[in-house]
Formats: structure tokens, sequence, C-alpha cells
């Protein structure tokens, strides 16, 4: 099986489309992007330095409405990871019936290694160099791995200062100040513990401690922590890029978010005063590994952080009796075929990653009303759309016809994109 998230993604609808009803010939139009625009960024660095990225914009489809995508900063971006993550935002936005197609951006780069200067101008030049592409109806970018409200602040100035007003609408993922939405921040965690309470309700399990592993401790993994811990469930391990904090009693979800939110690793959280009260193994007495830790033998297994980490090569291992796949394409087609096979659930990231792209939603919306709504009305609205989401998909696969939860999503995904693009026909 391939490494590659394109092939994997595409490997993830021909499984699905034997299952869908969709037309032949719309279904090879949905394997190709849109569009892909590279640019080159030229910055010059705090140090006097130049630097030359180069940073991506996919707009997969955009048969049922405006693009919606995040933007990436990492080293391991790549022209194909941003198509694939376009087209997961495509079948995500499908899936959870939002009026909106797929897009992703990326930059690539180390932001460990940049200054917040550095990262201002990163984020303004690669925003001027997409600007042609994006606006409140076209495109709307939002925050994804290593960009934030900051990130958005600084992509919506940048654009307004070209078009000479402020449009907020631009993008979603804005601080509060400047047009952002109450709860956005906490989204897409908040939509991954939601959909974990509703696969325990629908498995008629008791959620109230059961255990749960999260790889990945950064803006998903860290907010479905700590609503998950909420709503009883015991978080035994998590992790970041340094390694992996592990207590089979449960961790302590808020001082571990304290530690992370002043700029900690977890890496130094394990090594100071914090022992977990139990051992993995006599050679490795205080934390697992981030390879480890995703075959911890727990009741939920929870991949936050990157994609392809479940794969031919360790599925065997996994224990988990349950996955929700916060991170996007965190499995590969292999494992997922044997994970289908062994009957473990697997919540798909198209729907258990989907708050995000749901607030965003409700973001984009208030902006236009030129209106905010008080949280508790967006946590609402965010639970409804969730909640529905997972009752389709899961009368989709109870229906008897999908194998798994990832298939049916795929096929009313599917379905639903390829119906805009047979009503609207094809120009010209
Ligand atoms: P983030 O940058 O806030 O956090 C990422 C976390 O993963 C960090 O703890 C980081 O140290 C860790 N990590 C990075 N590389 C790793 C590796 N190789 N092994 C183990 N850990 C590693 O990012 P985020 O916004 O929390 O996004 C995490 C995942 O969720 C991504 O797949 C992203 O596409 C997806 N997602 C995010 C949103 C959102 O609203 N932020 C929405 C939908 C999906």
């Amino acid at each position: 099986m391939t490494d590659d998230p394109f092939e994997n993604m595409l490997a993830q609808m021909d499984r699905a489309v034997e299952y869908a009803d969709v037309d032949e010939g719309v279904f090879e139009r949905l394997k190709h992007p849109e569009r892909t625009l590279k640019v080159t960024l030229p910055v010059e660095l705090e140090s006097g330095d130049v630097e030359v990225f180069e940073g991506y914009r996919c707009q997969f489809d955009g048969a049922r409405g405006p693009f919606k995508g995040g933007v990436r900063y990492h080293p391991t971006v790549s022209q194909r990871e941003v198509e694939a993550l376009a087209g997961w935002m495509t079948w995500k936005a499908a899936l959870v019936d939002l009026p909106y197609g797929g897009a992703k951006g990326g930059v690539i780069c180390e932001p460990k290694d940049l200054t917040d200067r550095d990262l201002e101008r990163l984020t303004r030049r690669y925003t001027e160099g997409i600007r042609r592409m994006i606006g409140p109806e076209v495109d709307v970018p939002a925050p994804d791995m290593n960009t934030n409200p900051q990130t958005m602040a600084w992509m919506m100035d940048t654009y307004s200062m070209y078009e000479g007003y402020s449009v907020p609408q631009v993008v979603t993922g804005k601080p509060l100040e400047i047009g952002g939405t109450p709860g956005r921040v906490e989204a897409t965690g908040r939509g991954v513990s939601i959909v974990t309470e509703r696969l325990f309700e629908y498995l008629d399990r008791d959620l109230s401690g059961a255990s749960v592993a999260i790889q990945g401790f950064g803006n998903v993994g860290s907010n479905a922590a700590r609503l998950l811990d909420d709503a009883g469930a015991r978080i035994v391990a998590t992790s970041d890029v340094t390694g992996a904090a592990y207590d089979p009693d449960g961790l302590d979800t808020e001082a571990l978010a304290e530690h992370v939110a002043d700029g900690g690793l977890i890496e130094e959280y394990t090594a100071g005063d914090y022992r977990p009260s139990g051992l993995v193994t006599d050679d490795n007495p205080d934390h697992v590994t981030n390879e480890t830790l995703l075959t911890l033998d727990v009741d939920v297994l929870i991949p936050a952080a990157v994609e392809g980490v479940i794969t031919a090569e360790n599925v065997d291992d996994l224990r988990a009796s349950a996955i929700v796949e916060a991170a996007n394409g965190p499995t590969t087609v292999a494992a997922d075929e044997t994970l289908s096979g062994r009957d473990v659930p697997v919540v798909p990231d198209i729907l258990a990653n989907a708050g995000g792209v749901i607030v965003s939603y409700l973001e984009w919306v208030q902006n236009a009303q030129e209106f905010s709504w008080p949280l508790e009305t967006v946590n609402a609205e965010l639970e409804r759309r969730m909640g529905s989401a997972f009752d389709e998909t899961i009368a989709r696969y109870d229906g008897g016809e999908t194998p798994d939860l990832r298939t049916a999503a795929y096929t009313l995904a599917l379905e639903r994109t390829a119906g805009a693009h047979e009503y609207r026909g094809l120009f010209p």
C-alpha cells in the first residue's frame, strides 16, 4: 500500500463507490482536483537572511458551494498532500451537509524555526500569493496544523488591505475581536468528543471510565481530551512530536493543557515532577512512545496528529476496541480493510473531525449577517449537525449495505457531491 495520501484518498473513494449510487462519468470527474496553485514565497527573516518557501492552495471540488479548507504549515507539506486534504474537505463538507466545496492550503516550513515576525511575513506573502483565488464567496481558508487565530488575522488583514476595506468573511477561525465566533478554537475537539459519546451510545457501552489514548495534543487532541475527560472518560495516554505521556489512572488533562499552552513539550512534562502511576514496560517506565501509544489496549484510540499513522505494518498490533479519527487521513486503506474485517468500529475523519468546519461555517454565516451568536447557540448547532451526520452514517451502515462506517460516510458524501454535479450539468 502506498504512503501517498492522495492515492489513499482515491482508494477510499474506489472502495465506497461500489456501494454508492453515483454516475460513472461524474465519479471519474471527482477523482481530479479542480485546480492547484503553487506559489514561491521569498521572505526576509528576522535574522536578515532571505528564505524562499513554497506554498500551495488546492480547490478540489466546488459543485456544492464556495471552497473551504484550512492552511497547514509543516515541513512535510507537498502538493499531493494538499490535494488529498482538499479532497477530504470536499467529502467532509458534503457529509455534514454544509453548502461548501473542499479546498486546502499549505506552506512547506518548520514553524518552530521561525520567529513570530517571520511567520507574519510568511503568512502575508502567502496570502498575497493566493489572494486572487480566495474571497468570501469564492474560497475561505481556516486554521490547520501549526496555524491559528493569529495566522487568520494576518490573512484577513492582508486580504483587506488589497480590497481597501475590512473583509472578515474571507477566513474563519479568526480572533473574536475581528469577527471570530465563540467556540471555534475548541470546535474540532468538541466534535470529536460528541461523536465518541454517540459511538458509545450506539455500541451500548458506558463512556464513563472508558480508557482513551490520543496521539497528538495540539488544538484538536487537547480539546478532545479535556471534553472527554469532562464526560467521564479516562485519558490514559497522549503525545506530541517529542513523545508520549501515560497514566493508566488517567492523565490530568487540564494540567497538561496548561503546560502545552505555555509552550511546553510532552517530553518535558513527563521528565518533570509528574510521574505516571503505572508502568508500561520495564525498560520504558515513564512514558510510552508515539508509536506504542497507538497499540495500547484501550477502549478508544484517537489519532489527532498527522496522516498515515495506522498502516499495514502496525495494524495487527492495534488493540483499541474503537477508533475515532480526529486527524485527517490517519488510517491507510490497507489498515482500514483489516480493521473492517476485525469489526473494529472506526469513526472516519470526514465525520469525526467535522466540528471545525461546521463552526467555521457558523462563523462565516455570522459574518455575512453582521451579527454574533452566543456560545450556547454555536455549540447547540454544532451538536445538532454532528449528531445528524452521525445518525445518517449509522443509518446507512445499519442498512447492511456497507461494510464499515467509513464506506457508509463516503457513500453519502459521494452521492451528495455527484448529485450536485448532475443537477448543474457539464459546462459549457
Ligand atoms: P496542532 O498543530 O495544533 O497539533 C498537532 C499535534 O500533533 C501536536 O501535539 C504535535 O506535536 C503532534 N504531532 C505532529 N506531528 C506528529 C507526529 N509525527 N507524531 C505524533 N505527533 C505529532 O494541529 P491540530 O489543529 O490539532 O490538527 C491535528 C490534526 O487534526 C491534523 O490532521 C488536522 O488536519 C486535523 N484537523 C484539524 C482541525 C482544526 O480545526 N484544527 C480540523 C479538522 C481536522
